[in-house]
């Protein structure tokens, strides 16, 4: 039987990390995926194809949309070809997932294919082609999460469908009703609504992407409908039935009156549950809680003091980042280090476009607790980056304590907020004043400036541009 100092069990982003940096930390490490391929969620069905296929929607949609304004005239039709668009998706994946395999040999990390299963708390059972045992003296749980449902909805995986079947139709929707307002039906919703589908989003909560700072559901909102999404916030969906090719989705409006969405797809993006099946969690005395999710310490340490657990099938943003920051704070604990993460500073982001990106507190979050704060806000438009580029929608606001101007949040819509959020991360975690920021060059012109600009609202109301 081989022996291993560390098993990690799954291999999305916060297991192949945890191995990764534990094989750098000198750790004999193993790995078990039961897919046959590396990567996880993130990888195979999640943040890479979604990316790939928001990319090549956008570019189908600037080139129906926005080519002409720019000069660009293209001869005939421009027309879609699903099924290339979904082979180059495919191929971006295969890339990605292959980059994992490549990774797991250059650090000599022993991969099992199978189901891995705890025999008890140093041993683990691999269910792949045959039957495997390997011991280890610790353990990673990073198992992940799989798509969660409605009690009373059946996916037939057909026409009534989750994210993973949403990433390989085999035609357009005519009608996408995608019940859930969160980021994975937003972004999913947009790459159909470019391609000619037409959207309806029926949300529960009051506003879309409920969890995010109220500003910018409204301003994203407006965005959308704009694109002409039809967005329905305060729907409580009781209903949802499939009929041939046609699926009707009954849902009760704030006013308790039925109304009924007749579609032909149904995208069911209504969370994420923690994946435990199969595990036998129980007999390596690792307790779950009541939201099936494993309990952790502030450790990241199991109910049993030699199993770990990270990323989505524990508390917390069930985010790829978030769950490769784990498993490098797992894997260091391990090496006897004492690392940090500070997760008040993992940014959350929205992949439409324009795109949301969030660090920090919200306003909702500061009035709750009670912080006296300011608020500096500068709208995308006034920017000569955005005019240039066509993309005037979204603003970047900067939340900052009133007393002292330390940066406590940074909210924002607009082109590029993926990655411009970075640089309030960087701010805050340096625990940054509205001013410090305010006082940096930002290179010109860049949607940047939307960030100088916002802090220098926040600070003495002094932006430059507006
Ligand atoms: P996972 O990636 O879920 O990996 C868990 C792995 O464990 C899986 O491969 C599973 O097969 C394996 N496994 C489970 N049980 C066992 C077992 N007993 N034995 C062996 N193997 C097992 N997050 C972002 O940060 N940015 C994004 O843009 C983004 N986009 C997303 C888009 C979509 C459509 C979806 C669905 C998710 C998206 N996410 C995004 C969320 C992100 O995918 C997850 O937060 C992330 O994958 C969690 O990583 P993880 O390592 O915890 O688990």
């Amino acid at each position: 039987m081989n022996s291993y100092d560390v098993a990690v069990i799954g291999s999305g982003p916060g297991g192949y990390v945890a191995a990764i940096r534990c094989a750098q930390l000198g750790m004999k490490t193993a790995i078990i995926e039961k897919y046959s391929t590396l990567g996880g969620t993130c990888l195979n069905v999640g943040c890479i194809p979604s990316k790939a296929l928001l990319d090549s929607s956008h570019h189908y949609e600037d080139a129906v949309k926005h080519f002409e304004e720019h000069g660009i005239e293209i001869p005939g039709d421009v027309k879609v070809n699903l099924e290339k668009m979904i082979a180059r998706k495919q191929s971006v994946v295969d890339q990605t997932t292959g980059g994992i395999d490549f990774l797991m040999k250059k650090n000599k990390i022993d991969v099992y294919q199978g189901l891995g299963s705890f025999k008890d708390a140093t041993h683990i059972l691999i269910s792949g082609k045959e039957t495997t045992e390997i011991e280890a003296k610790n353990t990673i749980i990073a198992t992940g999460s799989k798509p969660s449902n409605l009690p009373f909805i059946e996916l037939d995986k057909e026409r009534v469908i989750t994210s993973t079947e949403a990433l390989k139709l085999k035609e357009i929707p005519k009608h996408l009703i995608v019940i859930g307002g969160g980021v994975i039906g937003l972004e999913l919703g947009q790459v159909y609504k470019r391609l000619g589908a037409e959207v309806s989003v029926v949300e529960y909560m009051d506003r879309i992407i409920p969890t995010m700072d109220a500003g910018l559901s409204k301003e994203l909102n407006k965005v959308l409908k704009k694109q002409k999404f039809k967005i329905n916030a305060s729907h409580k969906v009781k209903s949802v039935e499939r009929k041939g090719d046609e699926v009707i989705v009954k849902a009760d409006n704030k006013k308790g009156v039925e109304v009924e969405f007749k579609g032909d797809y149904c995208l069911v993006s209504v969370g994420r549950r923690p994946y435990t099946d199969g595990l036998n969690a129980e007999v390596a005395g690792v307790k779950l809680n009541d939201r099936g999710q494993v309990e952790v310490n502030e450790h990241l340490q199991t109910s049993a003091s030699n199993i770990y657990a990270i990323g989505d099938v524990i508390k917390g943003a069930m985010l790829a980042h978030k769950a490769e920051e784990e498993g490098v704070f797992v894997a260091e604990t391990l090496a006897g280090q004492k690392p940090h993460i500070d997760y008040n500073l993992i940014p959350g982001v929205v992949y439409t476009w324009p795109e949301v990106a969030a660090v920090g507190k919200s306003e909702e979050e500061l009035k709750d607790a009670g912080v006296d704060y300011k608020v500096g806000q500068f709208p995308m438009r006034a920017l000569g980056r955005s005019r240039a580029s066509m993309d005037l929608d979204g603003f970047v606001k900067i939340l900052a304590d009133k007393t002292t101007d330390e940066i406590l949040g940074v909210h924002m819509v607009g082109a590029r907020a993926a990655d411009m959020i970075a640089e309030a991360v960087v701010a805050m975690e340096y625990r940054a004043s509205a001013e410090d920021v305010s006082r940096m060059s930002h290179a010109h012109p860049t949607f940047t400036e939307a960030i100088k600009e916002a802090a220098l609202a926040a600070t003495d109301n002094r932006p430059l541009h507006i």
